[in-house]
């Protein structure tokens, strides 16, 4: 998926975790929270050039584009966990589990696509969909999260 679709699958999963399971949530700054989620949700992207988080992150964007394939070990669980954990540790558990939700949400965006995603990388095996990355089906897909949003702000 693409910046604005895994954006929106990030604010998505945060809207339904602050609705129904909050109690993760208990003792951190929402604001903060909802930014970790965002943040999340965009950050294993930073492994490939051209990508608005690897732009954003300017040189250590590109150090880390240099050293890490695009979709291996950034789009792990191991690396999900050691920088959630470390988050956790350094900042608050609520936080920790912000970002941890975010990266979730990032792998459900690439896992509907062709290419799939290594969850379990180094293991070869690959969560995948029918989506190509750019397509206009993407574009449908992001729609209606989208509008799932809208229709959850109003309504929760
Ligand atoms: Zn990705």
């Amino acid at each position: 998926m693409l910046f604005h679709g895994h954006l929106l699958v990030g604010m998505l999963v945060f809207l339904l975790t602050y609705n129904f399971f909050d109690d993760i949530f208990t003792g951190g700054n929402i604001f903060v929270i909802f930014l970790l989620v965002l943040l999340g949700s965009l950050l294993p992207d930073i492994d490939e050039k051209g990508t608005t988080i690897n732009k954003w992150f300017g040189f250590i964007g590109i150090i880390f584009q240099k050293l890490f394939k695009h979709r291996g070990f950034l789009h792990s669980l191991i690396f999900f966990l050691i920088i959630s954990f470390l988050v956790k540790i350094i900042f608050s558990d609520a936080y920790g589990y912000a970002l941890l939700l975010g990266l979730f949400a990032h792998i459900l965006g690439d896992g509907i696509s062709k290419m799939g995603v290594r969850l379990f990388y180094p293991l070869k095996f690959r969560i995948k969909g029918p989506l190509r990355v750019g397509s206009f089906a993407e574009v449908l897909i992001s729609f209606f999260i989208f509008c799932v949003i809208v229709l959850l702000l109003f309504f929760l």
